[in-house]
This record gives structure tokens, sequence and C-alpha cells, in this order.
């Protein structure tokens, strides 16, 4: 499976893309050698929107749109997504999900998320939890709606 490294200036396009079950990193860091020595040391492909930056690296994509959804669309349309991997990655963090234990989750916070959704996911990472609510939705129609346009 590849694996991407997104600059800077396409953070919502790497949150959007780890939705879709890609994985992107996300610099710790402002200085594009130390970017670059990342991208190089773990075989990443590097999406960015600085040409110069761009022609510094073979396996970089230029994101030649400001607009996030063309930046994924660009993505998509070279690399198509694996429905079975959406919404199984952290978008803040990038870390695979994994199923939250019952014994874990505190009563006070969870007890009628429960009730309605059998499964809670959550990110060992950034000890955030996601299920299947309305907000839920709303990401499954633009991640369809990025795809039928992608293509
Ligand atoms: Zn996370």
């Amino acid at each position: 499976m590849y694996k991407f490294m997104a600059d800077h200036m396409v953070k919502r396009a790497c949150e959007w893309l780890r939705l879709m079950g890609y994985d992107v990193s996300y610099p710790q860091y402002h200085d594009d050698n130390d970017i670059l020595k990342e991208c190089k040391s773990r075989n990443l492909i590097l999406l960015t929107r600085d040409a110069e930056f761009y022609k510094r690296y073979y396996r970089s994509i230029y994101m030649d749109s400001t607009d996030f959804r063309q930046q994924v669309m660009e993505v998509i349309s070279m690399f198509p997504p694996d429905k079975h991997n959406f919404l199984t990655r952290c978008p803040v963090c990038n870390h695979i999900l994994e199923k939250a234990k019952s014994e874990n989750l505190d009563p006070s916070k969870f007890t009628e998320v429960r009730k309605r959704f059998k499964t809670i996911n959550y990110c060992p990472e950034c000890k955030k939890y996601y299920w299947k609510g309305s907000h839920y939705l709303k990401i499954m129609e633009q991640i369809s709606s990025l795809i039928e346009n992608g293509n």
C-alpha cells in the first residue's frame, strides 16, 4: 500500500484522505529538508502545493488547486480508494482505529451513544472516539461526492 506525506499547505486534504483510509503522514517539522529526508527514508509520496518543493523529489505530486476537494480528487484519480478502508484511520493523527472495549468507555459519556451505535472506534494515539452518528453520514456524503467527481 502506498504511503503519503502531506505538506503544510494541504492539511485539509490530508485529513480527508485519512478518512478514506489513505496512510498520510503530516510533518512534525517546518524545514523542507527534514520533510524530504523522512519521505526518502520511508518511501513516501509527497503531496505539496509548493512547485519548488515538488521539483526536489521524484515521488511527489503537485497539488495544483487550492481547493482541498480538488486536491483529494487528484490523489484518488491516481490511487483509487478502497471503500473497505473508509473510516479506519484517525483523521487527526493517521493512526489505525481500534474497536473501543466497552469496559473502557466512561458510562457518564457513552451510555447514550452505546444504546444507539453498536460499534465505537477509538484512536489509541490521540484517545479520540468515533462512531457512526450524524457526523459520519456527512463524512460519507462528502467522500461519495469526491469519488463521483474524481473519476
Ligand atoms: Zn488519532
